[in-house]
């Protein structure tokens, strides 16, 4: 079957709670980002990416739902009949890996591809950790449910419409993940490698390449060196930065960025968020990562507490310039970056 080239958009089914969409993007020949549309919130659905080689494809990151899973296949299917023979895990979080199955069940052959650390993550705590989701989430659809009742923000402000819609796409999101918990597998890699792999698929080069820590132990980016297309997992999110107080490594984040900037690329598909075409924003993350992680050493040094240090770390610049005035957004930045970054650069430092 002929690829289809004309850009589409693919309405994909939430369960019943909300239409949430994602745009199929062509990027280069063959490779396609599966790009969720919906608002950005606490809560994000994670880019998928189509590689579709000369007799094959490898699919990159799996969604956060068994529905969303299944609304890419189907969109894959629209392009081509050459079978997913390959999968690729960029990390072990859930949203990149919970449609490993979809794509189990229809290809049971196909490979599924991690880092080690990923593998050990997933295997360690990807049941316990959904468990945990299962628990603590019908509170927090509640609590957003009341806030939009009260027609407020979470700190008490009238609420206003972006937040509206990142409330409703988080108890979209969350409502998924509690209906699907029963039918979840938890999926693990089959295939493994510690510092890099590179695949060839016909014409085609794919690289697998370990750059260092950051968002998690284990983190990928994938890598198409002919087309000079690089897809980050979390390393790079947009529009705000996902950083997990006891899971991400910020001193080593970094160094792992520019690594992937030393790459030269063209295209960077972030883990969230649209595709970029220069490395501004990287370099941004660069600079902001670095910070926090001499803030936070500074800290370690005088001997203070985390709460002590927390009560001097100045942010701002990066504030202004990932979240501008967006009220949503700054929200997002205090809690991923300013809380559960700056305690996990405080962990880091502490160790060091
Ligand atoms: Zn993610
Ligand atoms: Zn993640």
């Amino acid at each position: 079957m002929a690829e289809d080239r004309r850009p589409f958009t693919v309405r994909a089914m939430f369960l019943l709670a909300a239409l949430l969409t994602f745009q199929l993007e062509k990027i280069s020949d063959g490779v396609y980002a599966a790009i969720r549309t919906n608002a950005p919130g606490l809560g994000a659905d994670a880019t998928s990416v189509f590689i579709i080689n000369d007799d094959d494809v490898v699919v990159v990151d799996t969604t956060g739902s068994l529905a969303g899973a299944r609304e890419e296949l189907a969109a894959l299917r629209k392009l081509t009949s050459k079978p997913v023979r390959t999968v690729i895990n960029t990390h072990w979080h859930f949203d990149h890996v919970t449609g490993n199955q979809i794509y189990r069940d229809a290809f049971p052959n196909a490979e599924i591809i991690s880092s080690s650390a990923t593998r050990a993550d997933m295997a360690a705590k990807g049941a316990s950790s959904r468990a945990d989701m299962a628990k603590s989430l019908p509170q927090f659809i509640s609590d957003l449910k009341g806030f939009l009742d009260k027609k407020q923000n979470f700190t008490g402000e009238a609420i206003n419409d972006e937040e509206r819609a990142s409330y409703e796409s988080d108890v979209a999101q969350a409502e998924g993940v509690v209906a699907e918990a029963k039918d979840v597998r938890v999926t693990l890699p089959t295939t493994t490698f510690d510092e890099s792999m590179t695949l060839h698929r016909g014409a085609r080069t794919i690289e697998l390449l370990r750059l260092g820590r950051g968002h998690t132990s284990g983190d990928i980016v994938v890598w198409l060196p002919d087309e000079k297309i690089a897809i980050t997992g979390d390393l790079v999110v947009w529009p705000v930065p996902l950083m997990g107080s006891d899971q991400s490594y910020i001193g080593d984040w970094s160094a792992s960025l520019e690594k992937l900037r030393a790459l030269q690329p063209r295209t960077i598909i972030p883990g969230h968020g649209h595709v970029m075409h220069d490395d501004a924003y990287v370099a941004t993350l660069i600079r902001l990562t670095r910070s926090l992680q001499e803030q936070a050493a500074a800290a370690v040094a005088r001997g203070e507490t985390l709460d002590v240090a927390r009560k001097s770390v100045k942010l701002d610049e990066f504030r202004d310039a990932i979240a501008g005035d967006d009220r949503l957004l700054r929200f997002i930045f205090r809690v991923y970056v300013a809380n559960a970054g700056f305690a996990a650069a405080y962990r880091g430092a502490q160790a060091f």
